[in-house]
């Protein structure tokens, strides 16, 4: 008896409770601001340019290959408006293969592309697979036209950049610690468990440059890096 009051009050309980979905998509919970949604492109509202300036960096380490980058002369920099003497030209990425890895991010030295943290950068059903080839307007129309209101430009991958929070660097060393705990049975001191620095890993790990990464490279021209970017 006591039990079927117990299982009775239980039931009750649960059905008084506010419930934690929600009716989706006609009502969306916020995203976290940190959410990888899709890559976008960022745009300078100081000049009224993108920021990228085409310089190829991230679609030489996107590991899927699915991004492809032209430059061209800025005609702002000629103009004397801006520091930027090359500009992006043509900017394609095939969503349909991007894996939000958050790699052209980390790597990218002009803070000109961020994982997308709305709705936008998650609901992506198409009839048509070409549709998920994004060109340079559409990658740019979120940012350009103020939709994109708080995009999150730290690289999030701790593997790749070295990068953490400052605030955050005794949780990520504890994260780690108990990582190398839970994979390996030994402290993050031990040899097995040791993290290797940002120099060692990027030796090991990134791609030496365009011809390990740069299959579609027919359209990938001008230079690497800050190279073609600010004077
Ligand atoms: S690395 Fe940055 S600046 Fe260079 S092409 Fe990619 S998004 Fe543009
Ligand atoms: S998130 Fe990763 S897979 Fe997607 S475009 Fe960037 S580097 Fe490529």
């Amino acid at each position: 008896m006591l039990g079927i009051l117990k299982a009775v009050q239980t039931t009750v309980k649960a059905a008084m409770r506010r419930p934690v979905t929600v009716q989706y998509p006609t009502e969306k919970k916020v995203l976290p601001h940190r959410s990888r949604g899709l890559p976008v492109l960022l745009w300078d509202f100081d000049i009224s340019e993108p920021f990228c300036t085409g310089c190829q960096v991230c679609a030489r380490y996107c590991p899927v290959d699915c991004m492809t980058v032209t430059m061209k002369d800025n005609p702002n920099f000629a103009a004397g408006k801006s520091k930027r003497k090359k500009i992006v030209d043509k900017f394609y990425i095939d969503y349909a293969r991007c894996m939000r890895c958050d790699i052209c991010v980390e790597v990218c030295n002009f803070d000109a592309i961020v994982m997308n943290n709305t709705w936008e950068g998650v609901e992506l059903s198409r009839y048509d697979r070409q549709d998920l080839v994004m060109d340079l307007p559409a990658l740019l129309r979120q940012s350009k036209s103020g939709d994109l209101e708080t995009p999150f430009r730290e690289p999030m991958g701790v593997a790749h950049s070295g990068w953490a929070p400052k605030e955050d660097e005794e949780s990520v060393a504890a994260a780690e610690a108990a990582s190398a705990m839970r994979h390996h049975g030994t402290s993050p001191d031990s040899p097995v468990a040791k993290t290797p620095s940002v120099s060692e890993e990027e030796g090991a790990a990134r791609p030496a440059g365009p011809t390990s990464a740069g299959s579609k490279s027919g359209e990938r021209t001008g230079e690497a890096g800050k190279e073609g970017g600010e004077g």
